[in-house]
């Protein structure tokens, strides 16, 4: 079992067998606003004991406030569960790289490497998300200028991340949360400008389900620069419930050997992170039982995962 292991597991594999017997490349993850909105030490403790508990890999942990992130607390925490992190974020438009405002760009580049820094810090091989430009609904498309700006800090970001050993995810979301980047192929785009080979594609499910045609071609478009996913419902409440075809996504992750980590996003008003949720536009109360939200996840998923290998296998 991994979580007992006490050997925090690598991003990657060839070949991971989960608790359940279920064999696949992928670490299975949970972002940590299942558990908890904040992160001091009992609420750490809290989070990774838990995401351990409900069988995952591993734990995605917001870096949208590095202030309130104890890098050694974290780092022992991990190491006794066995559990590996992953860090994400949104710039606000006040720190947005996406902009022809030299003085937002540079607050922006300043929070991308103190994020660095923490997931450095916690030995985390990746920091994902909205790191491209303000994770907010825009009054207007964006501009080349501002396209070109958001690319070259990205660039210093990759490089600088590079002497880690880190991967930067871009999360492409849907056009309430970003006006750069809304769909694989403008991601992919965006990637041949900034030209670091340690720059990879965030997928999300939800975001897609709002965006793309379908699943199967944008994920399959990807190929090997696909280096996160989440996993989350139309409604980003229990998985299954919604109108997510999560066949089709589990069929096009088994078919492109995709082996990178897949994570579990949920959000509810019943965990409230003061910097994150209304920003989400977290209003209704989805779940309030984080553990039993969690456990079907993690048996939806890799069941998912299972019957997926399954049918290509017999294809
Ligand atoms: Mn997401």
């Amino acid at each position: 079992m991994i979580a007992h292991c006490k050997e925090v597991p690598e991003f990657t594999s060839n070949r991971l067998i989960h608790d359940d017997g279920i064999e696949m490349k992928n670490l299975l993850g949970v972002h940590a606003l299942v558990w908890t909105g904040g992160w001091s030490p009992e609420e750490a403790e809290f989070a990774i004991a838990s995401t351990a508990k409900a069988g995952f890999d591993l734990i995605e942990i917001p870096a949208l406030d590095p202030s309130r992130i104890d890098i050694a607390d974290t780092k022992m925490r991990l190491e006794n569960h066995g559990i590996a992190a992953g860090f994400s974020l949104g710039l606000t438009l006040e720190t947005d790289i996406n902009s022809e405002d030299l003085s937002k760009v540079d607050l922006g580049r300043a929070t991308l490497m103190e994020a660095l820094s923490i997931a450095s810090g916690v030995n985390s091989t990746y920091l994902g998300g909205v790191l491209f430009g303000a994770l907010a609904k825009y009054p207007g498309p964006t501009s080349q200028k501002a396209r070109e700006n958001s690319a070259s800090v990205i660039k210093e970001l990759a490089q600088q991340a590079a002497g880690s050993g880190i991967t930067i995810g871009l999360e492409f979301v849907n056009r309430y949360e970003s006006n750069l980047l809304n769909t694989v192929q403008q991601t992919l785009d965006f990637m041949e400008l900034v030209g670091e080979e340690n720059v990879v594609v965030h997928a999300d499910v939800y975001h897609m389900n709002i965006e793309e045609d379908g699943f199967r071609a944008p994920l399959l478009a990807c190929g090997d620069r696909l280096g996160y996913v989440h996993i989350g419902e139309s409604n980003r409440g229990y998985l299954g419930k919604g109108t997510i075809d999560f066949p089709e996504v589990f069929e096009a992750l088994v078919d492109m050997n995709y082996s990178g980590p897949i994570t579990f996003e949920s959000f509810s008003s019943a965990v409230v992170d003061p910097g994150l949720s209304n920003t989400l536009a977290v209003w209704r109360n989805l779940w309030t039982d984080g553990m039993d939200l969690a456990t079907h996840a993690r048996e939806f998923m890799s069941t998912g995962i299972e019957l997926a290998q399954q049918t290509t296998q017999s294809r």
